[in-house]
Order: C-alpha cells, then sequence, then structure tokens
C-alpha cells in the first residue's frame, strides 16, 4: 500500500511569483467592491490555511453587514450603467477576454487553487482552471442568442381598423448573488459568472471562506477584461454571517447557489425577504451500477477516479457502486488496488496523485463516517486512515459489508469513500440507487448500450453516464433531482435561470 506522505508539512516550491509573494508576505486580502480592493468596514479577517500543510497562506476579509449593502448597492447602480449599453457582441468580447485571462494566468490560478483547497497539480490544471476558462468561452457564444419570440395572438377587442402586435423580450434578473463552496472554488464559480454576465446581470459573489483566494484572482481579471466598475463585486466571509446577509438582501434579485443541501434550506428561507429567484446545485450519494458484461478495463479506474479524483470531493462522485455478484470480487480488488496506489502529497509537487481534504474538520467528519461504519461491522477493503502531520490525508478508502440504510452508505461523506455491494437482480441495483433523497448522478457500466440506455430511464438523477464517470462540459447541463437541488448550471438551459420574460403588446 502507497501510503507515503511526500514534503509532509513543508510547502513545495510555488512556481510563480505572485504565489510565492503570497507565501512570503501572508497578505490581508481584502473585499472587491466597485472595481477596486477595499478594507472591510468590520475591520475583521479570518485565516486561511493551506491544508496539506496546515499553515495560514493569508487572511481574508470577513465582510459585515455594511459591507453587503456596499457591494449590492455598486452591483444594484451598475446596473443602469453602461453594462446596459454595451450590445451582445462586446459582451461576449468580454466574456472571450476573461477566459484568454484565464488562460495567460493558468500557473499563478492554479497554485492559488492548490494551496487554499489541496488540490494536485493535475487536477487544476487539466481539468479545471481549463474548465473554467471553458464556461466563459461558451457563454460568450451565448450572449449573442439571447432571443425573444413573436406572439401569435387571437385578441379582437382591438379599436376598429387597428392591429395588434405582442412579443417578448428577454432581460436581466438584475442584481445575482453567487454563493460558492470549496471543493472546485474556481470552475464552481464560473459557472455561475459566466451565464450571468451574458445575460447583462451584475453579481455579488460570497466564495466559501475556507477557498476565497482564486475567487478575488478572478474578479481582478474580469475587471481587467473590460467589465465596467461594480458589475463584478466579491465579498468574502463567513456564510451564517456575510453568506446569509447577502441572500436575505433585499436589493439581490437572485441567488444561484452551489454547496450543501443544509444551507440550500437557509437559502430558501432567505429568499423568502423578497422572492428572489433561487436556484441550487446541492450534495449528492451518486451511485455507479456495474453489469455483468461491462468492461472492466474501463470500468475499474473510471470508478476508483470518480471517487478519488479530487480526495472525492466532488458533488457528483460515485461514492457507492453496485457491482455484479459475479465480477464483484474481481471489480472490489481492482478499486481497491487503484486507490491504494496512489501517491498522496502536497498539491504543488507534480507527482502527487491525491492531496489532502480541505481541512482538520472535514477529516475528523469522514474519519468519523469510517469508523461507525466499522463498528457497524462492515468490512474496510482498503484505506480508512488519517495520514499526516496535520492529519487532513485521508487515504483511499473502500468499504463494504454496509447496511443499506447506514450512514455511510445513505449520507454525502465527501471524501474519498466508496461504498461496494454485490447485487443479483439488475432491479435491486436499481432500487438501491434511487433509494436515496439525493438524486444529483450516476454511472451505468456494460457493453449493452441499448440495455444502458433503457437502464438510464429509469434511474433518478440529474445526469446518467455511461461508461464514464464525471465528465463535463460547459455545454451539458448539471444539476439534481429531489434533495440535491433544482435548476441546472452549464449548458444553455443555464441562461435562463438569469433571465426574465417580459411580455410586450401594442396595439397598432
Ligand atoms: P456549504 O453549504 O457549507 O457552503 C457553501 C457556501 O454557502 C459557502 O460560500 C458558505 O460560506 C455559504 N453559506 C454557508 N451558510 C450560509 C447561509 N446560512 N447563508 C448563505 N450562505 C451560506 O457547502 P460546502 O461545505 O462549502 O461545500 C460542499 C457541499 O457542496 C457538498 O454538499 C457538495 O455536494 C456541494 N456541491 C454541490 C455541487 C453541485 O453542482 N450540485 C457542486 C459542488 C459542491
Amino acid at each position: 500500500m502507497t501510503d507515503v506522505i511526500l514534503n509532509d508539512g513543508v510547502t513545495p516550491e510555488a512556481q510563480t511569483q505572485a504565489v510565492r509573494d503570497l507565501l512570503a508576505t501572508t497578505p490581508d486580502k481584502q473585499l472587491f467592491i466597485n472595481g477596486e480592493f477595499r478594507a472591510p468596514r468590520s475591520g475583521q479577517y479570518l485565516e486561511t490555511h493551506d491544508p496539506a500543510t496546515g499553515k495560514v497562506i493569508a487572511r481574508i476579509a470577513n465582510a459585515s453587514e455594511a459591507d453587503v449593502n456596499d457591494a449590492v448597492s455598486c452591483a444594484q447602480a451598475a446596473l443602469k450603467g453602461p453594462w446596459s449599453k454595451i450590445t451582445p457582441m462586446e459582451r461576449a468580447g468580454i466574456l472571450n477576454k476573461v477566459a484568454d485571462l484565464i488562460e495567460a494566468n493558468i500557473d499563478e490560478l492554479c497554485e492559488l487553487e492548490i494551496l487554499d483547497q489541496g488540490k494536485p497539480w493535475y487536477v487544476a490544471r487539466w481539468a479545471e482552471i481549463p474548465a473554467a476558462a471553458n464556461q466563459f468561452r461558451y457563454f460568450a457564444g451565448q450572449a449573442m442568442n439571447i432571443e425573444g419570440q413573436i406572439l401569435n395572438t387571437s385578441i379582437n377587442y382591438q379599436p376598429e381598423g387597428r392591429d395588434v402586435q405582442a412579443w417578448t423580450v428577454r432581460e436581466p434578473v438584475g442584481v445575482v448573488a453567487a454563493i460558492t463552496p470549496w471543493n472546485s472554488p474556481l470552475v464552481l464559480t464560473a459557472m455561475k459568472l459566466a451565464p450571468a454576465l451574458a445575460a447583462g446581470c451584475t453579481v455579488v459573489h460570497k466564495p466559501a471562506e475556507l477557498t476565497s483566494l482564486s475567487a478575488l484572482r478572478l474578479a481582478e481579471l474580469i475587471h481587467q477584461a473590460g467589465v465596467p466598475e461594480g458589475v463584478m463585486n466579491v465579498i468574502t466571509g463567513e456564510g451564517a454571517k456575510t453568506g446569509s446577509c447577502l441572500a436575505n438582501h433585499m436589493g439581490v434579485s437572485k441567488v444561484a447557489f452551489t454547496g450543501s443541501t443544509s444551507t440550500g434550506r437557509a437559502i430558501v428561507d432567505a429568499s423568502k425577504s423578497n422572492l428572489k429567484r433561487v436556484t441550487l446545485e446541492l450534495g449528492g450519494k451518486s451511485p455507479a451500477i456495474v453489469l455483468p458484461d461491462a468492461n472492466l478495463d474501463l470500468a475499474i479506474p473510471g470508478i476508483a477516479n470518480g471517487i478519488f479524483f479530487n480526495s472525492g470531493q466532488v458533488c457528483v462522485a460515485n461514492s457507492r457502486t453496485y457491482i455484479h455478484r459475479s465480477i464483484f470480487d474481481q471489480v472490489l480488488e481492482g478499486i481497491a488496488g487503484y486507490g491504494a496506489g496512489l501517491q498522496l502529497g502536497h498539491g504543488l509537487n507534480r507527482e502527487t496523485q491525491m492531496g489532502p481534504v480541505v481541512s482538520v474538520d472535514q477529516a475528523e467528519k469522514i474519519e468519523s463516517y469510517i469508523k461507525t461504519a466499522k463498528n457497524e461491522g462492515a468490512t474496510i477493503v482498503t484505506g480508512g486512515q488519517r495520514l499526516g502531520s496535520n492529519g487532513t490525508f485521508i487515504q483511499p478508502t473502500v468499504v463494504t459489508g454496509t447496511q443499506l440504510n447506514s450512514a455511510i452508505h445513505c449520507e454525502e461523506v465527501f471524501g474519498p469513500v466508496i461504498v461496494a455491494e454485490p447485487y443479483d437482480d439488475i432491479n435491486d441495483a436499481i432500487e438501491w440507487s434511487n433509494n436515496s433523497e439525493f438524486g444529483l448522478a450516476s454511472s451505468i457500466w456494460t457493453q449493452d448500450f441499448t440495455h444502458a440506455q433503457r437502464l438510464s430511464r429509469q434511474i433518478q438523477a440529474g445526469t446518467v453516464w455511461i461508461n464514464s464517470h464525471s465528465m463535463f462540459d460547459a455545454s451539458m447541463p448539471i444539476g439534481g433531482i429531489k434533495q440535491s437541488g433544482y435548476g441546472r448550471d452549464s449548458g444553455k438551459l443555464a441562461l435562463d435561470n438569469y433571465l426574465d420574460w417580459k411580455t410586450i403588446c401594442a396595439v397598432v
């Protein structure tokens, strides 16, 4: 088993000067309001840590109600400014420029994300930061495709000799509060900001308090790309304080939220203040079903990667797998072997395949799920231990022999932990898959495509992958059903979240 921690307690050298400077100075990071960085009125800051070492890397502003008011007022004012006058093509040009700037600064953004969140270099550099740029490119195109309709009316009471013409136009919903989590900070932010800006909205973004650094840098790049002052604002701080204040704010027209199901409920409550629109991308407990005819050369690494990528801190991670009994031992051994062979370490080290989890609290939560499962009689096939000097590394863990109603089987662990159970009848596997409060994602592994298509219609989930898991594209809507939320990010549908319809009816 590979449980070697590379550079335990040591930060490998950053490649970019900006991140070397950050590490040398441990700066106070300010709020980004009206096109400039400002100290918080509260004067309060929160420490942000490198989860791999536990060291403080910066302090972020803990925004107060007064700071939130400032940001929302600026966003409201900006709705009436030059941003409302520019053409769709100019807006598309700006969004493409944002993508260019993300790409031009990709190494710095990757290093910020690695230090703040703990992800390995390859996750940031080859998956998430390019995907963030792609969101801006995709929605640059969509900005030029916002169209209303000419209506075919049957009104017959217009004045004699006159006609009626009616049509619809799309208008930005107004000020958007984007509230985002810590697991994939930049790309999940881009999934909100790109469609919101494409629609012509203005934004106040509240990133997760554990991982705000890349959001502050992105706001600067968005400003540099030509977005006018006040259109893009970032307020950092605690969820229950800064986030709640923003979600309740009467000047906010829409909350675009990604995070846990429990916070999603708080957002819905907050939306009652002015009946603001809400979209929710929440938690999951996504199953992977492996049929007896599956190509195991695809299925084993696909499922292992689907849970161990980003240390399992992925909303759609396949944290459950149901494997046909005839191949169960082989697949279980394969996934366990893949996990046990992963090199754990600091994300700045290019050889690292899996980093720490985001915080000590998160590591303790994951460990407690594993301990409870063990006490209930489950078998830990591999992993199960916390490692490293500050205990934020969790070994890739495979568990079997769990009860279908146990916590580890039903709740979102949000770590590198998969439960694997055998099935005999595919109807059982489907029933177990659907027996969940969540409905975010799933995958089916088989070489019989017709069968897979049929099964895909029986699974209760926002996304069904066939012979893959966790495959994303800016064009593909992603989101959940049941308590995984409502609304979709990515794809053309996402633009609708940020647009209202206006009907215009004229006697001519
Ligand atoms: P979280 O709900 O704790 O926090 C998310 C954001 O909400 C943070 O910015 C936080 O500060 C803020 N917040 C917390 N309390 C708030 C309140 N009362 N009012 C307003 N804002 C508040 O989630 P997390 O722990 O940061 O992220 C992990 C969760 O996110 C997991 O459940 C994961 O499944 C989910 N997630 C879902 C998706 C998806 O697309 N469905 C994607 C990524 C993560």
